[in-house]
């Protein structure tokens, strides 16, 4: 493999900077080169000042959401080589830019900490653990897979216009504590999400599900909660 590709990276530092600027850097591809290596290679030999954020370099941290090329994905499972020779690097979209790619995600965590991602339980603990079966813990595998990594939440054009608006990754964890077959909090839960910034704020744009890179669909979360919301206002439980 011979060939030089180019990052083009976006640059800010916004106490200096007024406006964005792009800087290019060349990358000679190596096979298994990830935008993440690559990004790496920059601030180790040729830009110290570069900043991006990173560490598990594996998928599971989250913390590498980056705006590749156009779309929302982790810098470290993005193989380079897929590309093409020109590869532009943004921070998440609509988010506020603290330094080059580095974004401020306060807002991200407010809406995650309003779901109380964590089992409510009102019966008493148990000896030793809550068990779950097999089949049950199967209904929540795709939402306990969210890494957290935000991209979701910077898709959302309602999510990042309406700070109220829970947004598609606080609902798609919601959903998963929803769907736990040990968590006693279902009632409580709903009556945040049918709240005016709760699901049907969604209007089902799926842009959420298009840029998860862990392949979780937040759309299909919300509308459970919609039917489950609608069952309990007709049965006069909500
Ligand atoms: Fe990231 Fe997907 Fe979780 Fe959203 S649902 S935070 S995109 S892993």
């Amino acid at each position: 493999m011979d060939k030089t590709v180019t990052l083009r990276v976006y640059r800010r530092d916004p106490d200096l900077d007024p406006a964005p600027k792009y800087q290019n850097y060349q990358i000679e591809l190596t096979p298994g080169l990830t935008v993440l290596m690559a990004l790496y290679h920059v601030l180790e030999n040729v830009d110290k000042t570069l900043s991006f954020r990173a560490s598990c370099r594996s998928a599971v941290c989250g913390s590498c959401g980056m705006h590749i090329n156009g779309k929302n994905r982790l810098a470290c499972e993005t193989q380079l080589s897929t590309l093409g020779n020109e590869v532009l690097i943004e921070p998440l979209p609509h988010l506020p830019v603290l330094k080059d790619l580095v974004v401020d995600m306060t807002t991200f965590w407010e809406k995650y900490e309003r779901v109380r991602p964590y089992l409510i339980t009102m019966k008493q603990d148990p000896a030793k653990e809550r068990l779950q079966s097999p089949a049950d813990r199967k209904k929540i595998d795709e939402y306990i897979d969210c890494i957290l990594c935000a991209c979701c939440h910077s898709s959302c054009s309602l999510d990042w216009w309406d700070k109220e608006y829970l947004g598609p990754a606080a609902l798609g964890k919601m959903y998963r504590f929803i769907a736990d077959s040990r968590d006693e909090g279902e009632l409580e839960r709903l009556r945040l999400v049918a709240s005016e910034e709760g699901v049907f704020r969604c209007h089902t744009l799926f842009n959420c599900t298009e840029e998860c890179p862990k392949k979780i669909s937040p759309t299909f979360a919300i509308q459970e909660m919609k039917k489950r919301v609608f069952f309990k206002k007709l049965t006069g439980k909500l």
